[in-house]
């Protein structure tokens, strides 16, 4: 029996965990969650999985749930509670399911422990990504990318790396693929948030919007995969059924397709390398006909070059970025700025923040806090 934490239970990386962890009872355990402040839903899990331990992220939330409970479950609260489930002894497998930087200390503190990690949350990498690779490295960590494009790379290099040209990221485009730029002044978070293939949180479903969610992709395949700017690629790739390539020199090009759902991705992470029963059906290509392809805009998504501007950078840079999307997404979500305020007031930050080599994670959250402030300050003026 394998032991789960699933860290980020509620949201919709954790629900879909939860769904294939449902198929296979006798493989599977959840033996720690933990959710930020939605004890309503903790209290359901709770009863269903009989977990040792419910963390939440919120004190007051925790107080809630645990006033709820009639099991056995230990309520904890707080950031070293999510560390401590996440580096237990009797925790096999940590599902890194936290959405932005709150989820960083709880994946690097997995990675410290020497667990299987199944990561969805890439800002880890995008923020700590040096900090964070050499923490599997020197424990012997086993890191399982938990994003459709890593995972369609890992797979299709499980015959190695040898002769390996670039990788290639698929991006949808999100809804506004072919809306023209002087339109998307107006965008509102609903339609933002309306994706046209994946069902997400909603930070993520605007970071796919304004295709910042690939840029910061970009700098995670960096890390994941140890490669430079200059050797991956994006693409536009509407129907989502292709989830990323890789190019060799030989003229091979090997691709994982199927159809979005992100089952497939976590099932694969939890089985690897066998593989298991997601519940997702089966892919049938004469029913997404034809499969378009095209060059990205960089203009338009003006996200996606400064990820690829902050990953030349290198250091601070990545984390700037992510701190400033953050802020803003934020903003944009409580229609405080508009949407296309977004990228304007991550160039600004990183313009205006200092730029440094982290090594440390305190220099990380450092950089992290400083960046928000500045982006903080820059979106007054635009609200
Ligand atoms: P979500 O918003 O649906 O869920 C986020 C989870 O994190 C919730 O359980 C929430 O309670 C918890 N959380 C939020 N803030 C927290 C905090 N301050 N402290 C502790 N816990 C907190 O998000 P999601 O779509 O499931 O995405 C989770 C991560 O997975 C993100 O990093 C995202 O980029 C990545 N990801 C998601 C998808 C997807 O299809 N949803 C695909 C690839 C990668
Ligand atoms: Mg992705």
């Amino acid at each position: 029996m394998i032991n789960l934490t699933l860290l980020g239970a509620t949201g919709s990386i954790g629900q879909s965990t939860l769904a294939v962890v449902d198929l296979h009872p006798e493989q599977f355990q959840v033996f720690a969650i933990s959710a930020n402040t939605n004890w309503q839903d903790m209290v359901k899990l709770c009863a269903k999985y009989k977990p040792k331990y419910a963390v939440m992220a919120d004190e007051n939330a925790a107080t809630q749930l645990s006033a709820q409970l009639q099991n056995d479950t230990t309520v904890l609260s707080g950031a070293s509670a999510l560390e401590m489930i996440a580096e237990h002894v009797q925790t096999d497998y940590v599902m890194a399911a936290i959405v932005g930087s709150a989820g960083m200390a709880s994946s690097l503190a997995a990675a410290k422990a020497g667990k299987r990690i199944m990561l969805a949350n890439k800002e880890s990498l995008v923020l700590a990504g040096d900090i964070f690779m050499q923490a599997v490295k020197d424990n012997n960590a086993e890191l399982i990318p938990v994003d459709s494009e890593h995972s369609a790379i890992f797979q299709c290099l499980q015959g190695g790396t040898s002769g390996l040209s670039k990788i290639q990221l698929t991006a949808s485009g999100g809804p506004f693929l072919h809306t023209p730029l002087d339109e998307l002044d107006t965008i509102t978070p609903e339609q933002a948030c309306a994706h046209p293939n994946w069902s997400m949180g909603r930070k993520i479903s605007v970071d796919s919007a304004t295709m910042m969610n690939k840029g910061l992709e970009v700098i995670e395949a960096h890390y994941l995969f140890n490669l430079p700017h200059n050797q991956i690629d994006v693409v536009m790739h509407p129907q989502s059924i292709i989830h990323s390539s890789v190019y060799f020199n030989d003229g091979s090009t090997l691709s994982q397709l199927g159809n979005p759902d992100m089952r497939t991705v976590i099932s694969y992470a939890m089985s690897y390398p066998q593989r298991i029963d997601s519940g997702v059906e089966a892919l049938d290509l004469t029913q997404n006909s034809p499969l378009e392809f095209y060059v990205p805009d960089f203009e338009k998504f003006a996200c996606l070059r400064l990820a690829f501007d902050a990953l030349k950078q290198g250091g601070s840079a990545m984390g700037t970025i992510n701190a400033a999307n953050e802020v803003a997404v934020a903003g944009f979500l409580d229609n405080k700025i508009k949407f296309l305020d977004i990228a304007k007031i991550i160039e600004k930050t990183l313009t205006q923040s200092a730029h440094h080599f982290p090594t440390t994670l305190a220099q990380v959250i450092d950089n992290d806090q400083s960046s928000r402030a500045i982006a903080n300050e820059i979106m007054l003026s635009y609200a």
